[in-house]
């Protein structure tokens, strides 16, 4: 066992290019996909939430609960 270290440093430059690509690629979708899920749930709370207090009037009542 003599061969601790790879000889290969293009190889090395190659795999560090990838790494560091696949890196920034990530990094990128991970903020593109936070920013549109950010945005789809504050249109889901700013739209959704008459139609999520609708259901729960719905479901008040179908459980017999009158409120008006
Ligand atoms: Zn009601």
């Amino acid at each position: 066992m003599s061969q601790s270290s790879p000889p290969a440093s293009r190889a090395s430059t190659v795999q560090d290019r990838f790494t560091a690509a696949r890196t920034s690629l990530t990094a990128t979708q991970v903020a593109v996909g936070t920013a549109l899920v950010a945005g789809l749930l504050f249109l889901l709370v700013f739209a959704g939430e008459p139609a999520v207090h609708e259901s729960l009037h719905d479901a008040r009542h179908a459980a017999g609960i009158i409120c008006h």
